[in-house]
């Protein structure tokens, strides 16, 4: 048994191995060795803490599949702090015109884990954004084609509202920017939401990570503000408690 009761990394005895099917990246196969042998007798309190205890994530964040833009990692985050949910172009689709994973997400980390944020997180250099750009290149995939249409609104955006003469690279920075807004509107038509937001202490966020520079930029609800050190972070929306019919009551005209 490997040790489980000191920060020394051991080596797990029996690393795991393939014995059919094709092949997995050997360091993959080594990651699941280390995590097992030296990683997780460390942490197994804490595992079991969470399974006792539940998960009581921080927030929801939905970011892209893009396999640079870990939201862990960015944030800094372990085992039960994040719920997130990752999809190609961190698209949110309308509520009701798909019944799929990133609905059923929201509503369980609105209804059954009460998270009190959600984060919409897009990226530099998005593969998803690159597609909405050059339709064409989608040819063989008809799929992502298809689920690029949830951001058909903010390459109308782009290309009605931005300079003709953009530079590509803006351009694509820019789509890249608008579709964390447009995906942040159609976030506010799943009931969970509109209903959170409308009681109260629900607070929608729009992050765009850029790779290459490790910034991270947060929508305040008109523009994308760099985070420093020192600020506080930009929110997109933060809900107080409204009722809109409250001053105006419903009568019923006499007859
Ligand atoms: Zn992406």
């Amino acid at each position: 048994m490997p040790r489980r009761d000191s920060g020394v990394a051991v080596p797990h005895p029996h690393p795991p191995t393939l014995t059919q099917g094709p092949p997995v990246d050997s360091s993959i196969i080594q990651g699941i060795s280390t995590f097992r042998g030296s990683v997780f007798p460390g942490q197994q309190r804490m595992y079991e803490r969470l399974v006792r205890d539940g998960q009581q994530p921080k927030a929801l964040i939905i970011a892209c599949a893009d396999s640079r833009v870990a939201p862990e990692h960015i944030t800094q985050a372990g085992p039960g702090e994040l719920f997130v949910c990752r999809n190609a172009g961190n698209i949110v689709p309308p509520f009701s015109q798909m019944n799929g994973g990133v609905s059923s997400a929201i509503e369980y980390a609105v209804v059954a884990l009460g998270v009190r944020d959600i984060v919409v997180c897009g990226h530099s250099d998005c593969g998803a954004m690159k597609g909405l750009m050059q339709p064409g290149a989608l040819a063989a995939m008809p799929n992502v084609a298809a689920w690029l249409r949830h951001s058909h609104a903010a390459d109308r955006i782009v290309c009605e509202a931005y300079p003709d003469d953009i530079d590509p690279k803006d351009r694509l920075r820019a789509l890249a920017l608008e579709n964390v807004v447009v995906q942040l509107a159609h976030l506010r038509t799943h009931p969970s939401v509109a209903a959170a937001l409308a009681k109260g202490g629900l607070s929608l966020h729009g992050w765009f990570f850029e790779i290459e520079t490790g910034a991270l930029h947060a929508y305040d609800g008109r523009r994308f503000v760099t985070l420093t050190d020192d600020g506080a972070l930009p929110v997109a929306e933060v809900s107080t408690p409204r009722r809109a019919a409250a001053d105006l009551p419903v009568r019923v005209a006499a007859e």
